[in-house]
C-alpha cells in the first residue's frame, strides 16, 4: 500500500483564528488529526466529520501520553495510507518534539512537510503590545526554554550568555522555576532591576499580564497564581508603552458573557463579542425546527406572488423560505409583485443575500412598531398579508395587522424548540462567579434558558442579565428576573452597545 504524508503543522498561539491559511487546506483534507494539549479544539471543527480525531496530551489526563507512542502513532496511521495532520501549539519547531517526530518519518520513508505557526513568545509580546526589537533599544531576540529534558546534570541555559545579552529575553516553559532561573540571571550578573512581563494564555479571553522586575517578578506570579502556559519577557521591552495596550484594553475585555441562541446565531454573535474583547460562553439554549414540510405552508410559499406585503420578523424566517423555493425550484421572482418588510439589521443583511431589498423597515425593531409603523407608512385595508415567522411567536402582530382591516395569513415556517443541552459546566462556572453577564435575544431564549437553570441561581451568584428589547424584558420580568440593561437598538450589535455601556 502507498503510504500516507505526514504534515507537521503549527496550531497557533491559542486564539483559533491565528492559524495560518496553508494549515486549514490541511486540517480540511486529513484523515487523521493527532493533536497536543495547547491546540485550540475550535480548530478540529475543520476537519471533516469522517476524520479521526487523537488527542496526545502530555501533562495532564488520567494516562499521561508518552513521546514514542505519538511517534508510533504517526507512523503507523501514515503507513495504512493516510493524510496525517500532526498538530501542534505555536510553531512545531519552538521547544517541541517534532524533531524526533520528523526522524521517525524519515527513517519510516514517510514523506512529510512542516507548517510553521505563529509561535507563542510573538504572540504574547504582540497581544501585550510589547515589541521584542526596537531601534533604540533592542536588536536581538533570543528564545529559551526554562524547561530541561529530565535527567540532565547540567543546565544547558546558557546563564552567562543570558545575563550578559541586551536584547529581549524570550523565556517558555518558564513559570514553574521562575524563582531560580531570575535568582540565577542575577547571580551571573544581570541587573535586578533589569524589566520583565509575564504572558499567562496569551492571545486568548483568559489572557493575563504581570509585569515587574527581574528580581520581583517571581515572587509576583506567586501571588497572583500565575499557571502554565505562559511566556516571560525579560529586557528592557518588557518595560512597555502602556498606549500600545491594544487588546486588554479592549471594552469587554475579561468578560464572560453567555449567549443563548441558537448554534448559527450564537456563531454570529460570538464572533462581535471576541472582536470587542469578551469571552463568549455558548450556549445553545434553542434549536431551528424547519416546518416547510407542511403542506399548508408549502401551498403559501408557491403562491407567494399573490401578496400585497410578505413580513419577515429573523433572519431564520428568510432562510427557512429561501431554502424552501430552491428546493421546489424557485427563487426569489416568486415574491413577484409583494412588497417586503422585515425587522432588523440582521434580517435585513439576510434578505440582501437573496437578492431582495426590504421595502420596509421600522425604525423601532419591535413587532408592535412594525404594524403600527407599517399601516401608518401604507394603507393595509384590504391588503393580502403573509408573515413567515416562527410558529412560536406572539400572535399580537397579526392581530393588529388584521384590526386594521389586512387579510393576513401567519404561517410558521420554523419553529423553535428548547435543544438538548447540558448545563453542568455552566452551572459550574456561575457557581465560581465566572460568569459577568447572561444576554436573551428573544423570549423563545428566555423560556429555555430558564428550563435549565432558575433565576434564583442566576441572582444569587451575582450574573447580570442583558436583553435585546422590551419583549424579552417583558419575559424576563415575568420570571421575576432582574434586567439589568436593555438594548436601545433592538439588534445583537444594539445588544453589544449595550454591554460596553454597562462596562465603562
Ligand atoms: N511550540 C510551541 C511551544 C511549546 S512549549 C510554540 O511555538 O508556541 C509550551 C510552552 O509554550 C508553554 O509552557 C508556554 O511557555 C508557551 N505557550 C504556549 N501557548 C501559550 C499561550 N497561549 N500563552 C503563553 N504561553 C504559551
Amino acid at each position: 500500500m502507498k503510504y500516507g504524508k505526514v504534515y507537521l503543522i503549527g496550531a497557533g498561539p491559542g486564539d483559533s483564528r491565528l492559524i495560518t491559511l496553508r494549515a486549514v487546506e490541511l486540517i480540511k483534507k486529513a484523515d487523521c488529526v493527532i493533536y497536543d494539549g495547547l491546540v485550540n479544539p475550535v480548530l478540529l471543527r475543520y476537519a471533516p466529520s469522517a476524520t479521526e480525531l487523537i488527542s496526545v496530551r502530555k501533562r495532564t489526563g488520567p494516562k499521561p501520553v508518552i513521546q514514542q507512542t505519538v511517534n508510533q502513532l504517526i507512523i503507523e496511521k501514515a503507513r495504512q495510507g493516510k493524510t496525517v495532520v500532526r498538530l501542534k501549539g505555536g510553531d512545531p519547531g519552538m521547544f517541541g518534539r517534532a524533531p524526533e517526530e520528523a526522524k521517525e518519518c524519515a527513517d519510516a520513508g514517510i514523506a512529510f512537510e512542516i507548517i510553521p505557526g505563529i509561535t507563542a513568545g510573538l504572540a504574547a509580546a504582540a497581544y501585550c503590545g510589547i515589541f521584542l526589537t526596537d531601534r533604540d533599544h533592542s536588536s536581538q531576540v533570543i528564545f529559551v526554554t526554562g524547561h530541561e529534558a529530565p535527567g540532565k546534570e547540567q543546565s544547558n541555559i546558557d546563564f552567562d550568555l543570558l545575563a550578559k545579552f541586551t536584547g529581549s529575553i524570550v523565556l517558555y516553559m518558564g513559570v514553574g522555576n521562575l524563582a531560580e532561573v531570575t535568582a540565577r540571571l542575577i547571580e551571573y550578573g544581570k541587573s535586578p532591576d533589569t524589566p520583565a512581563a509575564v504572558v499567562e494564555n496569551a492571545t486568548l479571553p483568559a489572557q493575563r499580564f504581570v509585569q515587574s522586575s527581574l528580581d520581583k517578578i517571581a515572587a509576583e506570579c506567586e501571588r497572583r497564581q500565575v499557571r502554565a502556559p505562559a511566556i516571560i519577557i525579560i529586557g528592557q521591552a518588557a518595560q512597555r508603552d502602556t498606549r500600545f495596550d491594544w487588546f486588554m484594553s479592549k471594552p469587554l475585555f475579561g468578560q464572560n458573557i453567555v449567549i443563548t441562541r441558537d448554534g448559527r446565531g450564537n456563531a454570529l454573535f460570538a464572533e462581535k463579542i471576541l472582536a470587542q474583547g469578551g469571552n463568549p460562553i455558548q450556549f445553545d439554549s434553542i434549536e431551528i425546527r424547519d416546518l416547510t414540510a407542511d403542506e399548508k405552508v408549502q401551498a403559501v410559499l408557491a403562491n407567494l406572488g399573490c401578496f400585497d406585503w410578505i413580513i419577515f420578523t429573523s433572519a431564520n424566517g428568510i432562510r427557512t423560505t429561501f431554502q424552501t423555493l430552491d428546493k421546489m425550484g424557485k427563487d426569489a421572482r416568486s415574491f413577484a409583485q409583494a412588497k417586503v418588510a422585515c425587522i432588523g439589521a440582521e434580517t435585513t443583511a439576510c434578505l440582501a443575500q437573496f437578492g431582495i431589498k426590504a421595502d420596509f423597515v421600522p425604525t423601532v425593531y419591535t413587532s408592535d412598531q412594525l404594524a403600527e409603523q407599517l399601516t401608518r407608512h401604507t394603507s393595509v385595508e384590504n391588503r393580502k398579508i403573509v408573515l413567515l415567522r416562527s410558529a412560536a411567536a406572539p400572535k399580537k402582530l397579526a392581530d393588529s395587522l388584521t384590526k386594521s382591516g389586512a387579510i393576513v395569513e401567519d404561517v410558521g415556517v420554523y419553529t423553535v424548540e428548547p435543544s438538548q443541552n447540558e448545563p453542568k459546566r455552566l452551572i459550574e462556572q456561575i457557581k465560581e462567579g465566572k460568569i459577568g453577564w447572561l444576554t436573551f435575544t428573544s423570549t423563545s431564549t428566555v423560556k429555555a434558558f430558564f428550563d435549565y437553570i432558575t433565576p434564583e441561581f442566576i441572582s444569587t451568584h451575582g450574573v447580570k442579565v442583558a436583553s435585546i428589547g422590551p419583549v424579552a424584558t417583558e419575559e424576563l420580568k415575568k420570571l421575576n428576573v432582574k434586567v439589568n440593561t436593555q438594548a436601545d437598538i433592538h439588534t445583537i450589535d444594539g445588544l453589544l452597545a449595550a454591554l460596553i455601556g454597562e462596562s465603562k
